[in-house]
């Protein structure tokens, strides 16, 4: 007997008759002997339905109500996914992310977990339920209802599988496992059989939606078995994330990966004078906002004056000028602050990158022989990431994926 975490996406339970396929697939389990945790998400297209409701009455709603209103999305499925497991004679019982007592911080729409009581969980699983847990929501130390951040049911499951201690944590999802890139972007992607841990990570962290990165840094810190399958099949065993040391062998693939991130927005500061303390007076403000900062660059020009250049969730770059312009422009004298929201970032993503020179002049070579511009480039052991102009992107991540010799074989 194993106790398994399943999380089911949007598309998974996008109607009755995939919420009874997905109970299909549970009672299976449950007759070989399992205790299965099952976490589901909202119906496909909900959260963005429910979102844009809100802005209907309010542009930027507040966080607080707006949390409200699109957690109740996860509450009509789990509700549906219980009463199609009974109407298959499965006892289960559906829980919201506050009955569980799914403990977060208060960032309203971009809660972290920091504490989750298996109690009532393990009970009931004991006593031989099927549990069904919103994914995506949580509660605060005062009540109030939080989310996870979009993406946030798999932090959910494999958070709750870190919990209980489970077996594996299983995400069902609208592909059959991890890709070399996004099977909708690149048709010749292939599926991985496995994937390490650290490539996840980054994959994940550039963008790549099929896993949230807080789902993949739960995985790594509480050594989760985690697994990426297909909701709509019911042979094959997806994409493993990988946790051993295996060394890095000269014949592995140099590029497991390629990721895009749609939703970063670039925001430069011109013409600040070069002083100490520049970085620390432009991103102290927007860090005390919560704003998320990714990448950022600095260049000091020959007249002495810097340009300030750094990325931001799309969401937020009205937010984060509205913060530069009022508040810090005339203290650090900036000639001017632009934000451009039509930019994407690419990022290759390999372990063999440790071991080989020679990948980031290879990836420059084929942008440039596109006449694709690059316009801030990031890397780490094992990635390299470049913010582009919107309108190459599907081509960049084809070329790439090319050049790097990801195709099908
Ligand atoms: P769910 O609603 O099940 O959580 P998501 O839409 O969040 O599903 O994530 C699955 C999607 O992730 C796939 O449909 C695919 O378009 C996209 N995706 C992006 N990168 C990859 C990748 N490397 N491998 C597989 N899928 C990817
Ligand atoms: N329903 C939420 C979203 O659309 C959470 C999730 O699907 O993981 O972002
Ligand atoms: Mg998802």
């Amino acid at each position: 007997m194993a106790l398994i975490v399943q999380k089911y996406g949007g598309t998974s339970v996008a109607n009755p008759e995939r919420i009874r396929n997905l109970a299909r697939r549970v009672a299976r389990f449950k007759a070989m002997g399992h205790q299965i945790v099952v976490v589901v998400s909202a119906m496909s297209g909900e959260t963005n339905r429910l979102i844009a409701l809100a802005k209907e009455i309010m542009p930027e709603p507040d966080p607080r109500e707006l949390d409200v209103m699109v957690s109740t999305g996860e509450q009509v499925t789990i509700g549906m996914t219980a009463l199609a497991l009974m109407e298959l004679g499965i006892k289960a019982k559906s829980y919201t992310g506050a009955q569980v007592k799914i403990l977060t911080d208060d960032a309203f729409t971009k809660a972290r977990i920091l504490n989750i009581d298996e109690h009532n969980l393990k009970a009931d699983l004991d006593a031989g339920y099927v549990c069904v847990v919103a994914g995506f929501q949580g509660m605060d130390a005062n009540g109030n209802i939080t989310t996870l951040g979009r993406g946030g049911s798999d932090t959910t499951g494999v958070a709750l599988a870190a919990a209980l201690n489970a077996d594996e944590c299983q995400i069902y999802t609208d592909v059959d496992g991890v890709y070399t890139t996004d099977p909708r972007v690149v048709p010749e992607a292939r599926r991985l059989d496995k994937i390490t841990f650290e490539e996840m990570l980054e994959l994940a962290s550039q963008g790549s939606k099929v896993l949230q990165i807080r789902s993949v840094e739960f995985a790594g810190k509480y050594k989760v078995k985690l697994r990426v399958l297909s909701s709509f099949e019911d042979e094959g065993d997806g994409t493993l994330i990988t946790f051993e040391d295996e060394g890095n062998n000269m014949e592995d693939p140099i590029i497991s990966g390629i990721a895009f991130n749609r939703d970063e927005a670039k925001i430069t500061v011109l013409g600040v004078p070069d002083t100490p303390g520049i970085a620390y007076q432009i991103l102290g403000p927007i860090a005390e906002a919560n704003v998320d900062v990714d990448m950022i660059i600095q260049n000091t020009g020959a007249d002495g004056t810097t340009d300030f250049t750094f990325t931001v969730h799309k969401n937020e770059m009205n937010k984060a000028l509205s913060i530069l312009r009022d508040k810090v422009q005339s203290n650090i004298k900036a000639r001017e602050i632009v934000g451009d929201d039509k930019v994407v970032k690419v990022a290759i993503v390999g372990v063999g990158m440790k071991s080989h020179v020679g990948v980031a002049s290879q990836m420059f070579r084929t942008l440039a022989e596109e006449g694709i511009n690059i316009q801030m480039i990031s890397t780490s052991e094992i990635k390299i990431a470049v913010v582009i102009d919107e309108k190459y992107m599907e081509l960049a991540v084809r070329v790439l994926h090319k050049a790097f010799e990801l195709e099908a074989a």
